[in-house]
């Protein structure tokens, strides 16, 4: 399974929000201004949320 960290003294939330746009499973979502990761077993490891995040915020490894 997808192991999916944020981490919040670099992520810019809401005012970003940049990969929770890309990401085509859903996993990424706001929780009021933050970042919050949901059913991260659907996650593709697909890796454009950890290209498009401009402050390397994003990081996501196969937990397996
Ligand atoms: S790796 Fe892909 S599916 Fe997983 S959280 Fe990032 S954008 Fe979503
Ligand atoms: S792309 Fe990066 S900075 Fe932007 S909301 Fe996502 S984790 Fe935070």
């Amino acid at each position: 399974m997808a192991k999916i960290t944020i981490d919040h003294d670099k992520c810019e939330g809401a005012d970003c929000a940049e990969c929770i746009d890309v990401c085509p499973m859903e996993i990424l979502i706001l929780d009021g201004d933050k970042v919050v990761v949901q059913h991260k077993e659907d996650c593709s490891l697909c890796e454009v949320c950890m290209d498009v995040c401009p402050n390397e915020a994003v990081e996501v490894e196969d937990d397996d």
